[in-house]
């Protein structure tokens, strides 16, 4: 991968970065997204943010190697806290846990004022960023699912709107935790990834039956016994 080739993951969330955009890339590692997005005019200007100081360097290196010091503005900080008001309007948080990028949004809010469009790309959890997105009056546009490597990686594209639009007609719960847009057109990394999950978390569930009774496994039991009964509703559905 590099900022001509971006890896399949990378190229789907570039390809979600609306025409013009600043954006402001947090976690950027070695900019290979804010560089591609500006080598193929996808964004007018950009700002890499990181908040450790190999990939910081990394990102340094790059950007001055292609000469992109002037439109590339890479920053050393804590998640938006390196983005002025006012001065993005696309954002992109890839290659983290659900829970990180949310936590990454909610201490940044009020950065994100005229932003027009987030893309977020949780490896793991993204329940957690289609939560915030909703609390948070964001309207879900697309999502999509892709495996590479054999890891599963999940895209969500959102802007200020109508949070309430995507749910509309399924199930809320379900489309919380599998996408609204992913478990409606339910492709085959879909349903690999779901699969795999209900298989693993029937294993859990068999362990726990088999373990010394107490309030606490109860409670697991059911918690886990109601997430299968989602998955298997999902995964069954025609
Ligand atoms: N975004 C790139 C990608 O998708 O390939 C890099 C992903 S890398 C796994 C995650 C990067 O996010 C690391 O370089 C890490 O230092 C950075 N990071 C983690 N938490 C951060 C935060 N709160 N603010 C800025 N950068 C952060």
């Amino acid at each position: 991968m590099n900022e001509l080739k971006l890896s399949k993951r990378l190229e789907t969330v570039a390809k979600y970065i609306p025409e013009h955009a600043v954006l402001a890339d947090i976690g950027s590692d070695h900019a290979y997204l804010p560089c591609y997005a500006l080598l193929n005019g996808l964004a007018k200007r950009a700002i890499a943010g990181e908040i450790t100081d190999g990939p910081f360097n990394s990102a340094k290196n790059q950007v001055e190697r292609l000469e992109l010091s002037e439109l590339i503005s890479v920053r050393k900080g804590d998640g938006l806290e390196v983005v002025k008001c006012g001065e993005a309007d696309a954002i992109t948080i890839a290659g983290m846990g659900g829970a990180l990028i949310a936590d990454i949004l909610e201490k940044g809010k009020d950065k994100l004022e005229g932003v027009r469009r987030l893309i977020l790309q949780p490896n793991i959890h993204a329940y957690h960023i289609r939560e915030w997105l909703y609390k948070e009056n964001y309207e879900l546009l697309d999502e999509e699912i892709l495996e590479e490597d054999g890891k599963f990686y999940e895209v969500l594209a959102a802007s200020p709107g109508d949070k309430d639009r995507p749910y509309k007609g399924i199930d809320f719960e379900i489309g919380m935790l599998t996408g609204p847009f992913l478990s409606k057109e339910k492709n085959a990394v879909f349903i690999k990834k779901w699969s795999r999950e209900l298989h693993h978390l029937e294993g859990i569930y068999r362990g726990l039956e088999n373990a010394a009774p107490s309030a606490e496994n109860q409670q697991k039991q059911e918690d886990i016994l109601k997430r299968m009964k989602q998955l298997k509703e999902v995964l069954d559905r025609g």
